[in-house]
């Protein structure tokens, strides 16, 4: 199987991106952020999380699954129920980023991420991919913008859903999440040596997914 990581920050286009790219290749594009967002789901539901006891004592009765439709479209479910729609707040990103940093949630879902790697050519996105996920992954990369870029893409992509959002806040939750995402002690967000390293801050959309399909065709 061909693997591809790519790893980023908050924003950086990577799931379009690596969309865009996975169907112009054939792959299956596996968005493992929403799987975090899944356990963050369950864990507000559930009034737990603000503890990492209660996320992890969670965890026992907790079944997460990822789908595919043939049109290369990732469903989540949560203990069975599709939640791929429920878990785009910001609430629930805060939460993502929250539950993340927990080892237990990262143990949990590790499998589920290189059995799906195992079975078919995929384009993975998250955090650790590179590094922990998948670390034979035969192409790895990282895509990155400036915070700016990133919060201004978000913004008008909530302003679109018709949600009610001020563009500070937005800044300010991509800064906040960049911090956690890259202080935490276990699987921080960082390149590893290997990662080709793309930077989309002055790119179109268009310009990137070709960026980027360039850059896994030479590695195929
Ligand atoms: O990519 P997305 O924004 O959906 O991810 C939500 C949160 O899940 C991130 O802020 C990050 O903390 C966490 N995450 C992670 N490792 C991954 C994917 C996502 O820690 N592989």
């Amino acid at each position: 199987m061909f693997n591809v990581a790519i790893d980023g920050p908050a924003g950086a286009g990577k799931s379009t991106i690596a969309k865009a790219a996975a169907k112009e290749l054939g792959f299956i594009y596996v968005d493992t952020g929403a799987l975090y967002r899944a356990i963050a789901l369950n864990a507000a539901r559930n009034n737990a999380l603000d503890s990492t006891e209660k996320v992890i004592a969670l965890l026992d009765s907790t079944d997460v699954k990822l789908g595919f439709s043939e049109d290369g479209t990732q469903c989540v479910y949560l203990n069975g129920e599709d939640v791929s729609s429920l878990i785009r707040t910001p609430e629930i990103s805060m939460g993502a980023s929250k539950v993340s940093a927990i080892p237990e949630v990262r143990a949990f879902l590790l499998e589920l991420q290189r059995s799906i790697a195992r079975e078919n050519n995929v384009i993975m996105d998250g955090r650790d991919i590179a590094s922990v996920v998948l670390p034979d992954a035969q192409c790895k990369i990282f895509l990155f913008a400036s915070p700016e870029c990133r919060a201004e893409r978000r913004y008008k992509e909530l302003v679109e859903k018709g949600e009610d959002v001020k563009y500070e806040d937005v800044l300010a939750d991509v800064n906040q999440r960049d911090w956690q995402d890259s202080h935490r002690e276990i699987a921080p967000l960082k390149p590893t040596e290997e990662s080709v390293m793309a930077d989309t801050s002055k790119l179109t959309l268009d310009e990137s997914i070709q960026y980027i399909i360039n850059i896994i065709k030479e590695a195929l």
